[in-house]
């Protein structure tokens, strides 16, 4: 995988984790509840029997996600192209890297779209040494479970530092 298609989702190279791991409420999003780390009823192996008809069905918030990335990474760099539907013990280490990718990839995102700003040669150095970081590690399930309250802490220390260069929509896009 090349680092300028880290970020682009491939589906096909994962086990729809998202199906899996992440909960909702029935709403105006989804049209019926599904608990975190449950497999989706609509789930067809790693497939949506649905997919082509998720708007019509109430399904709004499937279609408006991405997870950047971090679903097929998570598959393929850390579990090897293994799948919860053959191991099912694997089901929570799974979820737990998942998450832990998703916030290293939200942060590559922001990284990346800090080139932008007129940042102190420092700052820029420093910009790009955690984008390096991020994105060049090989990442294990412990790193990404630590990832959280180490480096992600540290990176967001750093924005914090240059937010007066930040506009206020920064921050929405992930
Ligand atoms: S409806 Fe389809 S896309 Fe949405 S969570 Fe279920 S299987 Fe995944």
């Amino acid at each position: 995988m090349t680092q300028t298609d880290l970020l682009k989702t491939d589906c096909s190279k994962c086990a729809a984790l998202c199906c899996l791991v992440l909960a909702f409420d029935k709403g105006e999003d989804f049209a019926f509840n599904k608990n975190p780390c449950e497999p989706c009823r609509n789930l067809s192996g790693h497939s949506c029997s649905i997919h082509d008809t998720l708007l019509e069905e109430g399904f709004r918030g499937c279609v408006a996600y991405d997870c950047l990335g971090a679903g097929n990474r998570v598959i393929q760099e850390v579990f090897g192209g293994r799948s919860w539907r053959q191991e099912p013990m694997l089901m929570r280490v799974m979820m737990e890297a998942f998450s832990g990718m998703r916030e290293v990839h939200k942060r590559i995102d922001l990284l990346r779209a800090a080139e932008t700003l007129p940042l102190s040669e420092r700052d820029e150095q420093a910009r790009h040494g955690y984008l390096e970081r991020l994105e060049r590690h090989r990442w294990s399930g412990s790193e990404l479970n630590e990832f959280e309250f180490g480096l992600a802490l540290e990176i967001d220390v750093f924005f914090h530092g240059i937010k007066d260069y930040l506009p206020m929509s920064f921050f929405d896009q992930t």
